[in-house]
């Protein structure tokens, strides 16, 4: 166990309040090791690349194959802010999270080598080639495997299965029946674990040997699933951009990223920082019982310290979120430059849902209204910080809506109601 300090963080965290940690020297800027600025940009083009593939084997549902979505405003206030928006990845087309991401562009490079390997396309050439009978025999002789609470494996198993490749998915005791069955339809393998999600993740990453012809899609070490979110940034700041608006260091982009083991939140913020430096301020969300960047950075000096070492038990309704262990590589990659780990209640995410709901009609999972839930804690624990706080409220408020757009209509009712 870890003695409380004077923060006044861990001992919220123990009773189950929401708590604020703020790194008063967060880096502006990020570095080239272990993960470099052009490697963004590189995962931005293979994304591109393969947007024509994409959309003609989704042709049935008429995806364009590009993986984006809307940057929308909130109707109104919300809370303190005179305005927010909101980065709609809950609606990304097919898989309907952010997973879409990091884990389709982690495939799609391990495709990418497949392909080039076995002489299916030459570089420069269309891959649409990939989608021909021949092209498609070859790739069913691979397959993907993956650990996941849910939404990382179907976004991997619903691309995969299109492709022809064959799919593995290992659910952690925290997934949901209805992430499951869908998988299951799509005829990807699912593994039922009883135990965490770092424990899966270990148990995937030994199911899938060493096979060459097995791809391990690894939620704590790909460099390539870390870049397919990066490449969000570029994005982002188009659509800010396009918006009119200017992120500077006295109006910063204030972006709230819900946080599992890291990927997503982490990829975002280093393809943001990259771009536009002390122009953006970083605020990673988690559920208080999976506080894991909130351990590493507060308790476990930037290193990944297990939830459980602070009495924490991982239980939280937010599925996508329930990771007790942070990723190194994402410590290392930007863990400096994160500004703020905020940790919030469950019963705060599912008020977020409702919110969101009623007010301005998304459809969000409870992982997804983490960033709504975050606005309050931290606007107040800035209250001993007047030159921060007042950089933040002058800021751009973005909220970043994770996931949810598939949730079905019984899972999602269930959440409206008590
Ligand atoms: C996975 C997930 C996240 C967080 O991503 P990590 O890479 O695990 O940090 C956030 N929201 C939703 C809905 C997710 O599925």
């Amino acid at each position: 166990m870890i003695a409380a300090d004077d923060t006044g963080w861990l001992e919220n965290l123990r009773s189950g309040k929401a708590a604020v940690w703020i790194n008063d020297d967060a880096a502006t800027t990020v570095g080239d090791q272990p993960i470099s600025r052009a490697s963004v940009q590189a995962a931005a083009q293979r994304l591109h690349r393969f947007a024509p593939l994409l959309a003609t084997l989704f042709d049935d549902a008429g995806w364009d194959g590009k993986i984006a979505s809307p940057l929308i405003a909130w109707p109104g206030r919300h809370g303190p802010l005179q305005s927010l928006l909101v980065k709609a990845d809950h609606a990304l087309p097919m898989t309907g999270s952010i997973k879409a991401r990091g884990g389709v562009h982690d495939l799609l490079a391990f495709v990418e080598r497949v392909a080039l390997e076995e002489g299916l396309v030459r570089p420069g050439e269309s891959y649409v080639a990939l989608a021909e009978p021949a092209a498609r025999e070859t790739l069913s002789l691979y397959s993907a495997t993956v650990a996941s609470t849910g939404n990382l494996g179907y976004s991997v198993g619903l691309v995969a299965r299109r492709l022809g490749l064959g799919a593995e998915i290992h659910m952690s005791s925290d997934a949901k029946a209805w992430k499951k069955e869908r998988l299951r339809a799509l005829d990807a393998k699912v593994v039922e674990h009883e135990c965490d999600y770092t424990e899966t993740v270990a148990r995937a990453r030994i199911a899938a040997g060493g096979s060459r012809r097995v791809h391990f899609v690894d939620d704590e070490t790909s460099a390539d699933l870390f870049t397919g979110y990066a490449a969000a940034a570029v994005e982002l700041t188009e659509q800010l951009q396009a918006q009119g608006l200017r992120a500077t260091p006295s109006k910063p982009l204030v972006v709230y990223l819900p946080c599992g083991v890291g990927g997503a939140p982490g990829g975002v913020l280093y393809g943001l920082k990259a771009l536009l430096g002390e122009a953006v301020i970083g605020v990673f969300v988690e559920p208080i019982a999976s506080a894991c960047f909130l351990a590493a950075m507060g308790a476990g000096g930037g290193k990944p310290l297990p939830v459980y070492a602070l009495g924490l038990d991982n239980r939280t309704l937010a599925d996508g979120l329930a990771v007790p262990v942070a990723s190194a590589l994402v410590l290392e990659a930007v863990g400096e430059a994160i500004d703020a780990c905020v940790a919030v209640s469950d019963e705060a995410m599912i008020a977020g849902v409702r919110e969101a709901h009623s007010l301005a009609g998304l459809r969000l999972e409870p992982s997804a209204a983490a960033g709504l839930a975050a606005i309050e804690p931290l606007m107040e624990a800035l209250t001993g910080r007047p030159a921060l706080r007042a950089r933040v409220e002058g800021g751009i408020h973005v909220v970043w809506t994770t996931g949810g757009s598939q949730l079905p209509q019984s899972e999602f009712d269930r959440l409206l109601v008590d």
